[in-house]
């Protein structure tokens, strides 16, 4: 074969492989990036977390939550806070659980403003999925107010949701003026697993126990190793290593059970990332930087 020809022939084959690979319904990766973001602090005590433990000990504890980059589309897992709780705990709370979990949450902490540190405004994302609709996790959707961007609940928190929201009254730590305009906002429903890209990267499944529908997401970027962002489901890595039943849960085997599960995916190599752990989370990069869970 000449030179020439030969260079021909493997241009025309450089050229016709992405067409092909698309026709061939291979699709190419997207790349996928996780950051964590510092939605404040509460204050409050140990046995709240890790149950008739060290009780009466302070623990500050971090509101972490999670923004994923896959290829050019983003969505958030949890929200934090709402705004008005870090102005008047007592006053948007009530007074109960602004004692036991006294949040600290500075101004550039709150959602909308947080996620600026990406570049990002609330209507840039394709979909927000809540992991339950505690006060610190569920408690900025109004900022996706007038976006009519997708909020993911799973079926079984929505039902607490709209029961406090039907009662009009708080119930334990699901925060009445948190759900204010949920009918307003494009609420939907997932029952189960839920593959939020369709290719297996970013996907969200039930982890019931904490709240009735709470749920984790797992995410395997495009560098680094898989992990499970467990949210309630494991508020600290010494709930899992000491089988240590959370201090707060609607139904406590059911939370135990998760947390064998999350115990032997670690064993199998996919890291398991706590939500409210101060320890685990003082040694990792918060956004703009990338999580390495
Ligand atoms: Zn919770």
């Amino acid at each position: 074969m000449t030179t020439m020809k030969f260079m021909r022939r493997n241009l025309v084959g450089c050229l016709l492989a992405p067409v092909l690979l698309v026709a061939a319904g291979v699709a190419q990766a997207a790349n996928v990036k996780v950051y964590a973001f510092h939605a404040g602090i509460l204050k409050t005590q140990t046995q709240y977390l890790l149950k008739d433990t060290r009780v009466g000990t302070p623990m500050d504890i971090p509101i972490p939550f999670i923004v994923i980059q896959h290829g050019k589309e983003w969505v958030a897992f949890d929200t934090g806070c709402n705004a008005q709780a870090a102005k008047d705990p007592a006053g948007y709370w009530g007074e109960v659980i602004a004692k036991a979990y006294t949040p600290v949450i500075k101004p550039e902490e709150e959602f909308r403003e947080a996620i600026k540190l990406l570049g990002l405004a609330p209507r840039d994302f394709k979909a927000v999925v809540i992991s339950h609709g505690h006060i610190d996790h569920a408690g900025a959707i109004d900022n996706f107010l007038g976006t009519g961007v997708p909020i993911y609940f799973q079926k079984a928190e929505l039902h607490e949701v709209r029961k406090v929201v039907d009662a009009s009254t708080a119930g334990g730590a699901y925060c009445l003026g948190d759900f204010k305009h949920l009918n307003e906002l494009n609420i939907q429903e997932i029952e189960g697993v839920f593959d939020v890209f369709g290719d297996q990267t970013v996907m969200v499944f039930p982890t019931p126990g904490h709240t009735p529908g709470h749920q984790s997401l797992y995410v395997k970027p495009s560098t680094g190793k898989a992990f499970i962002y467990c949210a309630d489901a494991l508020y600290t890595l010494e709930n899992m290593e000491r089988f240590v039943p959370p201090g707060l849960a609607a139904d406590i085997p059911g939370a135990m059970q998760n947390v064998h599960w999350f115990k032997f995916e670690e064993r199998r190599g996919v890291k398991i990332v706590p939500s409210h752990d101060p320890g685990y989370w003082a040694k990792r990069a918060w956004a703009p930087k990338e999580l390495v869970p």
